[in-house]
């Protein structure tokens, strides 16, 4: 197999044992290799390790190993991934997708898709040396990366912004050992921050500016496309913050169809929140400008004004004949509703693809007939303020618990009311 890093601002090459995140021109670096194996092969052996896999464990990440990080070694798995796909009539009618399928990365170890990423850069990072491991975080990163450390025996490092996390996230973090940090700014001066800290106390950051996540992430796509039998989606639509999926599932598609894993390319839909979209604003003008903004949104997780992984992404929605939408705070709470009451349930910036299917739907742009594969980032149970808010309110839909006395009479009442 041949394989190196890559700079995409430079065009510097970097072995792929180099314990670099990103290039020193601060470029974003990105993982290029070509597996040996043609496509039949590999599918072939994609396939056996669904039943069985030894090496893999059982991960859903894993088991497309050839395509990830090269080399052998011990890896840091949980097992992650093998995340169901569903089919749920109500949700399909919301969204006015007949065909219309959910995958739920809210499934994985720590509730999101980040450990897809996760277990594939901290293998990385231990493999090639790292004494500490930092990153970032909306909360999810960090629950992630705090359980895998813990896993491998790292100490971790968390920057989160103070006040703007999602319960479960937080107590994850904690939970699981990482030294927490409540900065007074918004995830943008995180970011800044943790990148400052891992340069200067040789710390390694694990953000999706790690090519490693990215490798990672590319299974969600992956596993969904051997879930279908190797037969695409029309579309692919996936809630955007950081635009880390972004730029991982432009790649996986990319990656696929050069290996003739695929013959055809899902279009992809990146969906921001109304109130963090400087992608959707990119998009816009044609992707002449790059915007900054101040971000607010019920969506804690895609809370982000300057997306790090923006150039990638921008390449994604180029090579996918793609779209970038936004949907307001009220659409993602009524997709969330929806997604809930389906009885799957999700945290709020995942219910973003599924409002974002419903409008791309509604534009026309998503055709009557064709297929959707919407990607659910996170649990239910990240967020239960969200939901608590939402169903102690006064809104449609909301499901409010009656407190009564302890009597028949009392049941009686509430049952006849
Ligand atoms: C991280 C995260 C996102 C945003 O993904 P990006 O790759 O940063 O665009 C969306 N939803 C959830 C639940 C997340 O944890
Ligand atoms: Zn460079």
């Amino acid at each position: 197999m041949s394989a190196a890093l890559a700079c995409a601002a430079c065009g510097r090459r970097f072995p792929v044992g180099s314990p670099l995140v990103q290039c020193p021109c601060s470029g974003l670096l990105e993982v290029v290799q070509k597996p040996r194996r043609g496509a039949g092969a590999l599918r072939a052996a994609f396939d056996r390790r669904r039943v069985s896999d030894r090496v893999g464990q059982g991960s859903g990440v894993w088991r497309f190993r050839e395509l990830l990080l090269p080399g052998g070694g011990p890896i840091v798995t949980h097992p992650e991934g093998d995340t169901a796909l569903y089919r749920r009539a109500a949700l399909a009618r919301f969204a006015g997708v007949e065909d219309l399928a959910v995958k739920h990365e809210g499934e994985n170890p720590t509730g999101s898709f980040k450990d897809r990423g996760m277990t594939v850069a901290v293998t990385h990072a231990v493999r090639s040396g790292a004494r500490a491991v930092a990153c970032a975080s909306t909360g999810n990163t960090s629950a992630s990366m705090a359980a895998y450390a813990a896993q491998a025996g790292l100490p971790a490092l968390v920057f989160v912004p103070a006040g703007k996390v999602a319960a479960g996230k937080l107590a994850q973090a904690l939970a699981y050992g990482a030294r927490t940090l409540l900065v007074r700014g918004d995830f943008d001066a995180c970011l800044r921050l943790a990148r400052e800290a891992a340069h200067a106390f040789g710390i390694t950051l694990l953000n999706s500016v790690n090519p490693w996540r990215i490798e990672g992430q590319k299974t969600i796509v992956l596993e969904m496309l051997q879930q279908r039998g190797w037969d695409p989606p029309d579309w692919i639509v996936v809630p955007a913050g950081n635009l880390g999926n972004t730029a991982a599932f432009g790649k996986a598609l990319r990656e696929a169809r050069d290996l003739g894993l695929i013959r055809r390319v899902p279009r992809l839909a990146s969906i921001q929140a109304a109130g963090a979209a400087p992608f959707y604003r990119s998009f816009r003008v044609g992707f002449r400008r790059r915007f900054r903004v101040a971000a607010d949104t019920v969506a804690t997780a895609i809370r982000i004004g300057d997306p790090a992984s923006y150039d990638r992404a921008v390449a994604s929605i180029r090579e996918t004949d793609g779209v970038v939408a936004a949907v307001t705070d009220r659409e993602i709470l009524e997709a969330k509703a929806a997604v809930d009451a389906a009885g799957i349930g999700c945290e709020p910036a995942s219910a973003a693809a599924v409002a974002g299917a419903r409008q791309l739907r509604r534009r026309g742009l998503i055709r009557r007939g064709q297929s959707v594969v919407a990607v659910l980032t996170g649990h239910l149970l990240k967020d239960p303020q969200t939901v608590m808010d939402f169903h102690l309110g006064r809104r449609r839909g909301a499901n409010a618990p009656i407190e009564i006395a302890p009597t028949l009479a009392a049941v009686a009442r509430v049952l006849k009311g």
